[in-house]
């Protein structure tokens, strides 16, 4: 008996020509055979495709027919079921926003342009006796107790927060990425943790290890 091939035509590479597919076939379709590859070309596939998804369309309406049937108290917890991961994805979403906006804030108001990080660097080197008047002490106080309160929602919030969305933020008209300001920050609420400690007393609490863990977090 000679021996049954595909129905198909390949292109063989080496011989550079057509010849028959020299699968196995397994499916007959109009009459022909068909290997497990060339089966996808006919339109027999297209009709399962077809069928299936018609089916669960009626699968679909059947079920909304019978959830209309139910109590109002029944539909109320299938509803609460249903929703859950677009509750839980809005959930994360929003949290996302408020700490990434809270940072972009921050840095806007303490650590973007030139003077302001010059003011910082002043603080801490050389001149300090001549900054340290009463209101730049209050401003830096007012400066590490908003910054480690976001490294603290950062870190408490990191499972659901959209990391990406800070490792991409630039500010508009600057050569600044928040993820380089927020390392930046790190670095320094880590070199100056005591004098932090001493003036901002919610920083006593606070595991400023933290910090070094998402700054590897953001260069990754
Ligand atoms: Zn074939």
């Amino acid at each position: 008996m000679p021996k049954v091939y595909c129905y198909c035509y390949v292109f063989d590479t080496t011989t550079k020509r057509n010849r028959k597919c020299k699968l196995k076939p397994k499916y007959t379709y109009d009459n022909k055979k068909y290997c497990h590859v060339h089966i996808n070309n006919t339109t027999y596939v297209s009709s399962i495709i077809k069928i299936q998804s018609v089916y669960r369309g009626y699968l679909g309406r059947k079920l909304v027919k019978k959830y209309n049937t139910l109590p109002e108290e029944v539909q109320r917890i299938i509803c609460k079921y249903t929703h859950q991961d677009i509750y839980y994805y809005r959930y994360c979403d929003k949290i996302s926003t408020i700490i990434i906006n809270k940072a972009i804030n921050f840095m806007k108001n303490y650590y973007l342009t030139y003077s302001q990080c010059e003011f910082i660097e002043n603080m801490f080197n050389g001149n300090r006796h001549t900054f340290e008047t009463l209101e730049n002490i209050n401003y830096l106080k007012s400066m590490f107790k908003e910054i480690i309160h976001i490294f603290y929602l950062i870190d408490k919030y990191i499972n659901i927060l959209n990391i990406s969305k800070i490792k991409n933020y630039h500010f508009d008209g600057t050569d600044y990425s928040l993820k380089y300001k927020l390392i930046e920050m790190g670095n320094i609420c880590l070199l100056y943790k005591g004098f932090i400690e001493s003036m901002v007393p919610e920083s006593q609490n606070y595991n400023f290890y933290c910090i070094r863990d998402l700054s590897k977090n953001l260069e990754d």
